[in-house]
């Protein structure tokens, strides 16, 4: 099990966070002119690195913010957490 260091609340257990997903995909700035196949590759894509990796995690049980958090996908080590609203803004 992982333990994230929420700035806010601490070392905490995963079990307080639910996973938002790949926190380098950028949303594109208009989803519209998109043909399906880039839609999809948007959607359904991700790279799968070996190595430092950053995700998005919400603490639902403790203080209900963002964090952008990085992880070492080989060892699962958190690099660091910070809040996403202190990094580049709030999803
Ligand atoms: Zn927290």
């Amino acid at each position: 099990m992982l333990s994230i260091t929420c700035p806010v609340c601490g070392p905490r257990d995963e079990d307080e966070f639910v996973f938002g997903g790949d926190a380098s995909a950028a949303r594109p700035a208009d989803p519209h002119t998109l043909d399906d196949q880039a839609w999809t590759d948007f959607l359904y894509r991700r790279d799968n690195p070996a190595g430092a990796h950053e995700e998005l995690w919400f603490h639902r049980f403790g203080c209900r913010r963002w964090l952008r958090v990085r992880r070492d996908t080989r060892t699962h080590a958190i690099l660091a957490a910070p809040r996403l609203a202190e990094d580049s803004g709030t999803p």
